[in-house]
């Protein structure tokens, strides 16, 4: 199914224009084995530098989805059945696999999605992490007892929640698709994910890193294809009881909806417009450093993006001069480029989007860096870091997820109105505080609404915290403890150890 496309010229960076193993044809994997779609039906799918085809992918329905369930439901009595730490040991090797092969599936990463290709090589040493991570989680879980008197004793059993399905984003996709893989079969469960259509290039990498790894064919399968095509395959599936998703408000929100008459389970991982609150008595050079990266790493399609920068006044004017400077000095280039920090946007269609906000944003702000493509880069889906200042808190570009690389400024005049302006849109993702005052960061982490905070820092997580955000950014946290509770179900069982006490009525009833 890997037939090699012709490898073409390097580009004037010396970059390959494709990296080398690309296949042309992307299959479904179900049971173990690479899959055409039941009705033969295929999409193209383009890289965003050259917008052309490189490859076919299978464009799956209700019957591959079907197909795939029913793999993933007989390989589940024996996936199950397996002891934690045989799960953990495969999983070490997942992350093994994964490790081997960072080159390849960063090169893959880099040139299907348009990230820097240094971005992609980090991400993809997160997906190891994140096997790594839940196969030690596994290992150290025990069971809960409690004792209830000298006689009885109550236990908690946990047992996989059964098929999951698994639906994700295309921006950092494969990182993003190990952060659900990871926790699902950790647990017992097993799977089938739909990768995003757009991207679908490195989980084209997951049947051979999965099957030398050891993984039992069907305990993992995959579906590619549309979202409400495979996707709602997926959500509307009576066999799938628990629903993973990662990507917008809006899919979010009607998955939800289908969801409701079957009660499934769901998390939900949405997105966001993260404020950033810079203090007067902030260290500046960290909080730029900190802002710049922020919204213009992973070309600022990051759900966790601080596109939204809040400054005290009397810092305000100084702060958006040199954010703007710094701006114009981030290196813009081929995703394939190490010395590129901004690559090209996902898709033509996503890029079109992000430009209608910029041009909503000159009528409704002060542009002051970027605001269009790089003069040096006439093809591909570039643009130039943008940073619009003045932005009042009704603009579009103030309460819409961009996910671009374009950040609003905007200034305020006391703690209250901060807080105010954070917590002034729909989403409540992520939030970054910054100043020297140690109790007002927390006092201004506390009242802003997030599920997840940062003081003086920036985006760095330990894989033990909850991930998750409130209001229109999710439902639910994954990470840690938080993703074992979602993908197993807890039962209770009561025992009594002395002799047993039957409760009567008029008698000594207790509980
Ligand atoms: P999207 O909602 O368009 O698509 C996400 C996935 O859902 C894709 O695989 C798509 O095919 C599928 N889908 C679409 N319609 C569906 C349907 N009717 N039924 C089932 N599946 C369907 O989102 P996107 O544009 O791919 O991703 C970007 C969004 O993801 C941004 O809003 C971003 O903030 C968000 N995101 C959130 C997090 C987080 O953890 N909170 C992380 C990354 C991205």
């Amino acid at each position: 199914t890997t037939e090699a496309a012709p490898q073409a010229a390097t580009d004037p960076a010396g970059v390959p224009a494709r990296p080398a193993g690309l296949p042309g044809e992307i299959l479904h994997w179900i049971g173990g084995e690479a899959v055409p779609s039941a009705d033969g039906r295929v999409l193209d799918v383009a890289d965003p530098v050259s917008n052309t085809a490189y490859a076919t992918l299978a464009a799956g329905g209700a019957a591959d989805v079907d197909r795939a369930v029913a793999a993933a439901r007989a390989a589940f009595p024996a996936w199950s059945a397996l002891g934690n730490r045989e799960r953990a040991t495969l999983l070490n090797r997942i992350a093994d696999a994964v490790e081997a092969r960072e080159e390849e599936l960063a090169a893959f990463e880099s040139f299907d999605t348009g990230l820097p290709i240094t971005q992609a090589r980090g991400q993809a040493r997160r997906a190891a992490e994140n096997f790594r991570y839940f196969a030690d989680v596994v290992v150290a879980l025990g069971e809960e007892a409690f004792r209830v008197g000298a006689q009885q004793l109550n236990y908690v059993v946990r047992t996989p929640v059964g098929v999951a399905g698994l639906i994700t984003p295309w921006n950092t996709p494969f990182m993003l698709e190990s952060w659900k893989l990871a926790p699902a079969i950790a647990s017992g469960c097993t799977l089938v994910l739909k990768p995003a259509e757009w991207t679908p290039l490195s989980a084209s990498l997951w049947p051979s890193i999965l099957a030398d790894a050891g993984l039992p064919a069907g305990v993992v399968n995959i579906v590619h294809g549309l979202g409400p095509e495979a996707g709602q395959a997926l959500v509307d599936h009576p066999e799938v009881p628990i629903l993973s998703f990662t990507g917008s408000t809006a899919t979010g929100r009607h998955i939800v909806r289908c969801s409701a008459d079957r009660l499934k389970t769901v998390s939900m991982e949405l997105g966001g417009k993260s404020p950033v609150v810079v203090f007067a008595d902030a260290d500046v050079e960290a909080a730029l450093d900190s802002v710049v990266f922020g919204v213009f790493s992973l070309n600022g399609e990051r759900c966790t993006a601080g596109s939204r920068v809040l400054v005290e006044r009397p810092l305000y004017e100084e702060f958006t001069r040199r954010l703007a400077e710094r701006a114009e000095r981030v290196r813009v280039g081929l995703p394939g480029d190490p010395a590129t920090e901004v690559g090209a946007l996902v898709h033509p269609v996503h890029y079109r989007r992000v430009l209608d906000y910029v041009e909503a944003g000159k009528s409704e702000a002060r542009l002051v860096a970027g605001g269009g493509r790089p003069a040096h880069l006439p093809e591909g889906n570039y643009l130039q870091p943008t940073v619009f200042a003045d932005v009042p808190r009704e603009a579009r570009i103030f309460q819409e997820e961009i996910f671009g690389p374009v950040v609003a400024v905007a200034p305020f005049d006391d703690e209250q109105e901060a807080i105010d302006l954070a917590n002034a849109t729909a989403y409540g993702l992520a939030a970054y505080v910054w100043t020297s005052d140690l109790k007002r960061g927390h006092r201004v982490a506390h009242a802003v609404e997030s599920g997840m905070v940062w003081i003086n820092s920036h985006n760095v997580r330990d894989l033990r915290t909850p991930f998750g955000g409130v209001k229109a950014s999710g439902l639910g946290r994954e990470g840690g403890a938080h993703s074992i509770d979602f993908y197993t179900e807890s039962k209770i069982v009561h025992v009594m150890l002395g002799d047993v006490h039957t409760p009567r009525f008029g008698a000594d009833e207790q509980h």
